[in-house]
């Protein structure tokens, strides 16, 4: 695999040639005080784009004038302008250390000043030691400092306006010709940078995936079986008792009422458009629900827009600096805090990393038991019910005692050894051989009895062990998990086969939701003629569930099922090659290739139907969808550009370490990514690469996961291994670890209902104020560190855009 190989670690490599393409102007803009640059003897540019003969010229001879002439110099004794170069320069030095002095007195003067008003100023404040001022830690300051006057008010004016605009480090009213210089590109760069941010707005208002536009977050949204009640009482400290029947004996199908069903309800109906999509429409005028929509077409003028941006030098290492940046000021922030930070959580009562609500953000439902677990089942179901009927093969019935057999296995044999679906060391890079993990003993036959939904026995195994592990999650009351179960797309009984086996077998828990994962396998089932073109995979997708919502009593078990669902992922080998054959894809009915349709094409259509979907589903007070697609695992880094478009959050995204402007902007949107470095080591990145660390450093809101625990853990909580290997791994605190799993109920699909109760009553709101430490057991501190430094970057965009 020629791609594979090439991709594995350029880690380096691409650092290297980011910073070989920097620019000049770049450097100045983000490495804070420009002015000291000059004055350095390591002021060697690294760039290609500047000319070594020019480095006398790097600095602006007007420039040099304008700094020499300015009011500034007016306290320093500046030496006549006809002296010879050597003075020249040298007073050229002093003014330079005057001008950045002044700078860093007045941050002195405004952190402390705004301390009161902000908690972290207050509580910085109190780690720095207050004589050590910034001014003083600058070697060239020294006589300077000595004789200050007394600011006058107008030294105050100008003071505050630059201090505005000192984030960057390069701005201030007396240097206006070199700032202009630099805003320009920074005019240019920042407005990119936000009209990437509006096109995402845009993809996620009108496709209803923004969180308070989907009525399961409203406050009278009912859940049933409603959830345990809390079991103590904050305000008198005591224990309450509660009733802790599990969910799956409280639920009874015949409790819920079906909406009735009339035709003249129903102010829309739906059909497909010429771009392969499912559109609902007013059956009055014709007119769509929602014309905002965006088309295939859009899309990839879009998609192309933002990948172009991606691959530009200066908007490359202008994303990398800032991603540095902000890694940088994670540093400065943890040395200067950790302190406070664990006093702060130490003086919380009660709560700890264990019992902090976490979410396991990303995980297959057929593996979400370890092995030994599996292996249990099978030994207990072999020595007890080894008579059972359980799979039809070959023309005749066979019992699971005559399965065995004829794989020549009894139950003595079996251990983890024999049932060899441990993916550590022959899975790397090799997805297929991955994907044969799932077959126990290696025998597909076991997989079909034992981990599949539509088999000989109606999926009833898979139901049990399904229950065990419900039962687990509920003594253990702290994690929850985000199932993915599969939909095909092979026929149109698939959605309701899959409901009926869910209600049935009544697989209902509070620390469970779903989502329904369509594999990428068009290439498979054309070969095999089971579909003639791609919309008949759509169709057999999206028919079922346009159906239900337009009339939910086609399928009450569907309709139930549904309000579980939080959204659609889209899985397979994403490291399989895109082809780019055509220019302008054709639509999905005139999609017969032998081949796949590129990633990109898939998730458009996800994401399309969905949009219509959800709005129908508004309009009927019903809950909607969100698209959380397998993303940036391996591949076309593009992928990432598709979902930062189309998709509420994704999974994996370690391929953003390549692509630092599109990780600028998952980070200045916050979206979520649910990361497994347990599942990438054993697939495609090794531990110590994983760049899990740095993001959670700079702020990208990123949260564990454990992928498949059928083939990377090893003990009874697999969420918990998984945080408990990065912990040491990556030396996280405890605070970390609470941050973590806060992010992880953010970024999660259960109601605000619940997430209320979680982590805290106000937790929509922005900043501190969202914070209830007494749940989440995250210091405000820390959350004020990280919404200061987004409101930062976010403030810098829109004022740049803005001129
Ligand atoms: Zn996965």
């Amino acid at each position: 695999m020629p791609i594979a190989i090439r991709k594995v670690d350029d880690d380096t490599v691409s650092n290297e040639s980011i910073s070989r393409a920097a620019s000049p102007i770049l450097h100045k803009a983000s490495d804070g005080t420009p002015v000291h640059q000059v004055n350095t003897q390591t002021m060697k540019p690294s760039t290609s784009s500047f000319d070594y003969h020019d480095e006398k010229s790097f600095i602006d001879e007007n420039f040099k004038k304008q700094i020499l002439n300015s009011d500034l110099l007016g306290s320093i004794n500046v030496n006549d302008h006809e002296t010879e170069e050597g003075s020249q320069s040298e007073s050229f030095k002093t003014a330079l250390f005057s001008v950045e002095e002044e700078i860093a007195e007045e941050i002195n003067s405004n952190f402390l000043s705004s301390a009161d008003n902000r908690r972290l100023s207050s509580n910085a404040k109190m780690s720095i030691p207050d004589t050590i001022m910034v001014t003083s830690l600058h070697p060239g300051n020294v006589s300077t400092h000595v004789d200050q006057k007394t600011p006058s008010n107008e030294d105050v004016a100008t003071k505050k306006s630059r201090a505005g605009s000192y984030k960057m480090g390069y701005e201030s009213s007396s240097l206006s010709e070199f700032n202009d210089v630099t805003h320009f590109q920074l005019v240019d760069i920042f407005s990119k940078i936000k009209k990437c941010q509006d096109l995402r707005k845009n993809y996620q208002f009108q496709s209803v995936q923004i969180n308070s536009q989907n009525p399961k977050n409203r406050d009278d949204w009912e859940i049933y079986p409603e959830p345990p009640k809390p079991s103590y009482d904050a305000t008198t400290k005591s224990e309450i008792k509660v009733d802790s029947r599990p969910d799956w004996e409280i639920f009874n199908k015949d409790d819920i009422t079906i909406p009735e069903y009339k035709d003249e309800d129903n102010e829309f109906d739906y059909t497909l458009n010429a771009d392969g999509t499912f559109v609902v429409f007013s059956k009055s005028d014709e007119k769509l629900i929602n014309d905002n929509i965006p088309t295939l077409r859009e899309y990839y003028i879009d998609l192309e827009y933002i990948a172009n941006l991606s691959s530009d030098g200066p908007m490359k290492s202008f994303a990398f600096k800032r991603l540095q940046f902000l890694e940088a000021r994670w540093a400065m922030y943890s040395l200067l805090n950790e302190f406070n930070e664990i006093q702060q959580s130490k003086t919380n009562p009660h709560r700890d990393f264990y019992n902090c609500r976490k979410v396991d953000t990303h995980v297959h439902h057929t593996a979400c038991m370890n092995q030994k677990h599996l292996l249990r089942f099978i030994k207990h179901k072999l020595r007890h019910h080894g008579d059972e009927d359980v799979i039809f093969r070959d023309e005749k019935v066979l019992s699971l005692k005559e399965v065995f057999q004829s794989l020549k296995l009894t139950s003595y044999d079996l251990s983890i050894d024999t049932l060899d679906m441990h993916a550590h060391k022959d899975t790397f890079h090799r997805f297929d051989k991955f994907n044969l993990k799932y077959n126990p003993v290696g025998e597909s036959r076991l997989r079909e009895i034992f981990l599949k939904t539509d088999n000989f026995i109606n999926g009833r195994y898979l139901a049990e062990l399904t229950k065990e592990v419900m039962h687990d999650l509920q003594i253990s009351k702290y994690q929850n998990m985000e199932y993915r179960v599969s939909i095909y797309g092979r026929n149109l009984q698939e959605w309701e086969k899959l409901a009926s086996w869910i209600i049935n077998n009544k697989l209902f828990s509070n620390n469970i939701r779903w989502l329904v994962q369509v594999p990428r396998l068009y290439d498979v089932y054309k070969k095999s003629g089971l579909v003639n073109s791609f919309q008949d995979i759509l169709n057999n997708i999206f028919i079922p569930l346009f159906e239900v919502t337009k009339n939910p009593k086609i399928s009450p078990n569907l309709h139930i099922f549904l309000q579980r669902v939080i959204g659609f992922d889209s899985v397979d080998d994403e490291s399989k090659i895109d082809r780019r054959l055509m220019k302008k894809f054709p639509p999905p009915s005139n999609w017969s290739f032998s081949y796949n349709p590129p990633y990109s094409y898939y998730l458009y259509y996800l994401y399309s139907n969905m949009s219509f979907l959800n709005h129908w589903r508004l309009k009927k007070n019903l809950n909607t969808f969100n698209l959380r697609p397998h993303c940036g695992e391996a591949g076309d880094p593009e992928h990432l550009i598709s979902a930062y478009l189309l998709s509420h959050s994704i999974s994996h995204g370690i391929l953003l370490r390549k692509i630092p402007f599109v990780q600028y902007l998952f980070y200045l949107d916050q979206i979520g990514i649910a990361m497994s470095p347990l599942s990438n080591n054993a697939l495609f990145l090794t531990y110590d690469k994983n760049p899990f660390q740095s993001f959670f450093k700079k702020g990208l809101n990123v949260s564990l996961s454990t992928d498949d625990p059928l083939q990377f853990s090893y003990t009874k909580e697999p969420l918990i291994e998984e945080y408990s290997v990065a912990a040491q791994i990556y030396k996280l605190s405890n605070v970390d670890m609470c941050e973590l799993a806060k992010n992880s109920v953010l970024q999660s699909g259960f109601e605000d209902k619940i997430k209320k109760h979680w982590i805290g009553k106000n937790f929509l709101k922005p900043g501190v104020e969202g914070n209830d430490v007494e749940k989440c057991n995250v210091p405000d501190i820390r959350v004020n560190y990280r919404y200061d430094t987004l409101k930062t970057e976010l403030e810098l965009v829109n004022y740049f855009a803005n001129k």
